[in-house]
């Protein structure tokens, strides 16, 4: 081997142990999957169906959609969405990661993207009755802000500073922990308390977004929701409208998993993993149907699966 071959091969092997430059905000994000389900999780408060009568027998839980975001060099951990599962959903991130779930400091952040049940009621543990947390800091619109400051038992964790709300405008892109960027987007869905977003979050190496509930794909939304983004969760609460018998599947405020998978066909086959779905209802077949769930992985889409783990 020629000397100056040698030198460059030695500067690459020094360059990968140790970066290019160690100021650079570190890359050793991890996403993880907390929670599928839509908001009631499985089993379902008053479903005497099939789904939930067995998963019952069987001790089957699947939490609210959530995922995590941790920091592999610093601790700090990040939830998106805080679900009513939330006490089994950190101590699975703990789990999974070995952070997360600390006394007064269960996370340091959260980013939630509406007033639904199934997306932020986890706050209530962060009181007085159970964690008292320090300080949380959680991302949110301005309507969401509203919502939480002006309404009990939420504006209580305001005034106690057991959360630090950090508004958001829909667009707006901040740091929320070191070399990790989030961006709400505008979505719409039926907005009684607040109005709903979808996370983009870019880290230093990969871009993911978390959609998990949107009335439908219009007005060229879908396209721009995953523009650029190599991990896309999308609402799937219904898989194609069997779920619903005799509702019109066209007035059912939610994108099917068939027509979304329509849709994203060919970017599925070219990229196959980059779209998962996402906040299944109990009732959603893909959830545990073989058959299904084969042919829409053959078409390169996913059922986003609890306890995965994404570098970011
Ligand atoms: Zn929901
Ligand atoms: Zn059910």
């Amino acid at each position: 081997m020629n000397r100056q071959l040698a030198v460059l091969l030695v500067l690459l092997l020094q360059i990968g142990c140790q970066g290019f430059d160690l100021r650079k905000p570190s890359s050793d994000i991890e996403l993880v999957v907390l929670g599928i389900a839509q908001d009631g999780g499985v089993p379902h408060l008053g479903c005497q169906k099939q789904c939930c009568i067995e998963a019952r027998k069987s001790g089957l839980r699947i939490g609210p959609a959530c995922l995590a975001l941790v920091d592999n060099n610093s601790g700090a951990t990040v939830l998106i969405e805080a679900t009513p599962a939330i006490e089994e959903q950190l101590s699975l991130l703990r789990d999974l990661t070995g952070y997360g779930n600390e006394r007064r400091r269960p996370v340091d952040a959260v980013l939630l993207t509406h007033a639904h049940i199934g997306h932020y009621t986890g706050l209530i543990h962060f009181g007085r009755e159970v964690a008292s947390t320090d300080a949380v800091d959680v991302y949110c619109t301005e309507r969401m802000s509203d919502f939480l400051r002006e309404n009990g038992p939420w504006s209580q964790l305001v005034q106690l500073e057991q959360i630090v709300i950090q508004e958001l405008s829909p667009g707006q892109v901040t740091e929320v922990i070191p070399g990790v960027r989030v961006q709400a987007i505008s979505v719409k869905h039926r907005d009684e308390f607040s109005d709903t977003v979808a996370w983009r979050i870019e880290g230093p190496k990969k871009t993911a977004l978390f959609c998990p509930d949107i009335d439908r794909w219009d007005d060229g939304i879908l396209e721009r929701l995953i523009e650029g983004v190599d991990l896309c969760f999308l609402d799937a609460t219904f898989y194609d409208g069997r779920e619903l018998p005799g509702r019109d599947l066209s007035e059912i405020p939610h994108p099917p998993m068939v027509v979304t998978m329509e849709r994203l066909e060919n970017l599925a086959l070219e990229q196959p993993g980059r779209f998962r779905f996402i906040h299944l209802n109990h009732t959603n077949p893909a959830l545990r149907d073989e058959t299904i769930r084969r042919d829409l992985e053959k078409r390169g889409f996913r059922v986003a699966q609890l306890a995965e783990k994404f570098q970011l």
